[in-house]
């Protein structure tokens, strides 16, 4: 049985830096598609010049170039035996195109992680963030607000879909706190 996870959160929840503990618990890759997407940037390949602007405004690129990347990178081998999925779905759309795909490689999702961060706390991480990373998606007020509204409206809709068909575990985890405090609360939620 292969192991697919996710991991779900606000822009500046900490998705990142608690997968990265995530995927060395479960033991599997780390498959963030805002990190391809940034990648694809700085590379200045062709889907890089496609997604520039739109990244830039804290919308999302479009469902069919996002789920034919993540399709391309579920298919190298290292992801034979499952992936923690990072950003991938945000809408309810990629959530039942993976479902799809999963179920036409004879898996499903193992687990879901959310991680909970008031609005507020969410605000300030990005400007810090902004100033330490010097992301551009992150400097701009508005550009940071859309980003959580976007969440909001398309991104978090996801999470009842998930309850709502009742097929995998969702744990939803207090991400506010230190670190190693929300390390211990995922692994706690998801267990060995
Ligand atoms: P954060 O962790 O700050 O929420 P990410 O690094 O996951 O942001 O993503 C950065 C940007 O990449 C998003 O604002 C969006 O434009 C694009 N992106 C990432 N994943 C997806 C996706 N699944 N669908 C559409 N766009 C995406």
């Amino acid at each position: 049985m292969t192991r697919h996870f996710l991991i779900f959160g606000p822009p500046a929840a900490g998705k990142g830096t608690q997968a990265g503990a995530l995927k060395d618990h479960l033991g599997v890759p780390h498959v963030s598609t805002g990190d391809m997407f940034r990648a694809h940037l700085s590379g200045d390949t062709e889907l890089g010049k496609v997604v520039k602007d739109i990244l830039a405004s804290g919308q999302l690129v479009p469902d069919t170039i996002t789920n034919q990347m993540v399709a391309e990178r579920l298919a190298e081998a290292d992801t034979a035996e499952g992936a923690l999925l990072d950003g991938f779905p945000r809408n309810v759309i990629q959530a039942a195109w993976l479902d799809g795909y999963l179920a036409g490689h004879r898996t499903k999702l193992s687990g879901v992680v959310v991680l909970r961060v008031p609005d507020e706390e969410l605000r300030s991480r990005l400007v810090g963030r902004a100033e330490k990373e010097n992301r551009s998606d992150d400097a701009d007020p508005a550009v940071v607000q859309r980003r959580i509204d976007t969440y909001k409206e398309q991104s978090e809709p996801c999470i009842a879909y998930y309850k709502a068909q009742g097929m995998v575990d969702v744990h939803e985890v207090d991400g506010v706190g230190s670190i190693e405090e929300v390390e211990a609360r995922i692994r706690a939620s998801v267990g060995g």
